[in-house]
């Protein structure tokens, strides 16, 4: 059976049209949804009971199953979800002061390879869709009680590999009749597939864009990031000029810094060279460790040269916190656990 939380207001809309339906019935189902939580259309009392009993006849409502939920010393929560098929997918949800960020995952495993992220190890299980992205959120609101104020696809998965999806779960994430989350705190990270960019900078809302940089040595970025081969690096730089030129908004390049792999002078300079000009904000993040994997954290010394060299050319930068790291809930550390380490 169809599930029902993949759709978008746009997607629902059609879907009453095709009923005959007013359009307004878009937004009852999405506030029954993702405000109050429904989990049977008999609930959805302002709709017409031969409505609910059509809808409940053609579609579910799927709730992923929470098989596992841990807590960092730090308040960060990692949580692992399981859908009907046995996919699973993990999010996790950081408290500051006050906010409340929700990273969530938009595949399940990520057939990109890249040799330091724990998920690449594994491979692709399948796309999610937008109301698996959706619970993920939802879910971690629910348990930490709070209003999630920003939302980030940077867990598991190649967001612009499932692009629509994404999309559509960007739009519930962003929906005042769902999640109301601003659309300039929602992020999406890429690993830099330059035709999901340049789509991206095309869509109506002001969402925020971030991309995986890592290096920029084309010959280290190859061997990081064995994916995005076919973009290199004066490929995406251009589509970071077109992107800006088109939104006005900065991207930010995410720079893992990994000890003697993308941290020497010779890297550093690299990197510079590459942002010069460019209208981003690079985000130096502490490279977190992967059991098994040889790439290891930067020394501190090494990140602090890395942000004087960027700063002296006057590029913006700043330096990712380190949360939740006692849980595995950091960057890069969520994959698959049904398919074991
Ligand atoms: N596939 C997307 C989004 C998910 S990964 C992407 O690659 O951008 C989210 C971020 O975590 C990316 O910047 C990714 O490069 C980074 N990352 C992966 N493994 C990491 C690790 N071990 N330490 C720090 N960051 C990591
Ligand atoms: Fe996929 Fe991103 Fe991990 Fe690369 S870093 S394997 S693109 S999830």
């Amino acid at each position: 059976m169809t599930d029902i939380t993949q759709f978008d207001r746009t997607g629902l809309e059609r879907l009453f049209a095709e009923l005959g339906e007013p359009r307004y019935r878009a937004r009852q189902v999405l506030r029954w949804l993702w405000i109050r939580h429904a989990s049977s259309f008999e609930e959805m009392t302002d709709l017409p009971a031969t409505l609910r009993e059509t809808l409940a006849h053609r579609f579910e409502i799927a709730r992923p199953e929470l098989i596992a939920r841990e807590v960092s010393r730090d308040g960060t929560r990692k949580y692992l979800w399981r859908f009907a098929d046995g996919a699973t997918a993990e999010s996790v949800g950081i408290p500051t002061a006050n906010r409340l960020t929700v990273c969530f995952s938009t595949q399940a495993g990520c057939a990109m390879g890249c040799a330091f992220c724990a998920t690449g190890a594994s491979g692709l299980t399948r796309g999610l869709h937008a109301g698996e992205m959706a619970w993920q959120v939802a879910g971690v609101a629910l348990d930490m009680g709070a209003r999630v104020s920003n939302a980030v696809a940077m867990g598991q998965g190649e967001p612009f590999a499932n692009y629509d999806a994404t999309l559509a779960a960007l739009r519930i994430l962003n929906d005042p009749d769902a999640f109301g989350i601003g659309a300039r705190h929602i992020t999406v990270s890429t690993c830099g597939l330059v035709p999901g960019i340049d789509r991206f900078a095309g869509e109506p809302e002001q969402f925020t864009l971030a991309v995986s940089l890592h290096s920029a040595a084309q010959s280290t970025r190859d061997r990081l990031m064995p994916g995005v081969r076919g973009y290199p690096l004066p490929a995406l730089r251009e589509a970071l000029v077109r992107y800006w030129e088109r939104t006005n908004r900065r991207p930010t390049l995410e720079v893992a810094l990994m000890s003697g792999v993308n941290d020497t002078d010779e890297e550093i300079a690299a990197l510079v060279g590459f942002c010069e000009g460019l209208p981003v904000h690079v985000n130096l993040i502490p490279m977190n460790p992967v059991d098994g994997s040889p790439f290891t954290r930067s020394a501190d010394e090494r990140i602090r040269a890395a942000v004087r060299a960027l700063a002296a050319a006057g590029v913006e930068t700043s330096v990712r916190a380190e949360r939740g790291s006692d849980i595995s809930a950091a960057c890069g550390q969520l994959r698959q656990r049904a398919e074991g380490p």
